[in-house]
């Protein structure tokens, strides 16, 4: 149905969403009230499949952008939800949100 739904495939991706959310809610980075419930919601019952329709429509408005992030390197990727964490992490330190491979590539040039 919608890309969300790509996450939910396996297990590891599912514990890697939860993650990524508890990590955008520490970080203060999901601004919307019903946002940030919904993400609690899914972390709580990892999974997506309880959400209701409108509450799919505010996780693509409010929460999708920064779960299904693209790499500021030169791949043209996006980065893979069990790195996001990391790169969530270190994006004041290298000036961006980078993939692992980029961040390598960046890591080695210095
Ligand atoms: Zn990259």
């Amino acid at each position: 149905m919608s890309s969300i739904v790509d996450y939910m495939e396996d297990l590891e991706s599912r514990k890697a969403l939860a993650s990524v959310l508890e990590y955008l809610l520490e970080c203060d980075m999901i601004e919307d009230d019903r946002a940030r419930g919904i993400s609690r919601q899914i972390i709580g019952e990892q999974t997506l499949d309880n959400l209701t329709e409108k509450q799919i429509y505010r996780y693509n408005q409010d929460v999708l952008h920064l779960v299904e992030v693209a790499c500021d390197g030169h791949c043209a990727g996006s980065i893979d939800i069990h790195d996001l964490v990391n790169a969530y992490g270190r994006d004041m330190e290298l000036g961006g949100t980078y993939c692992q491979h980029c961040m390598y590539d960046i890591e080695n040039q210095h």
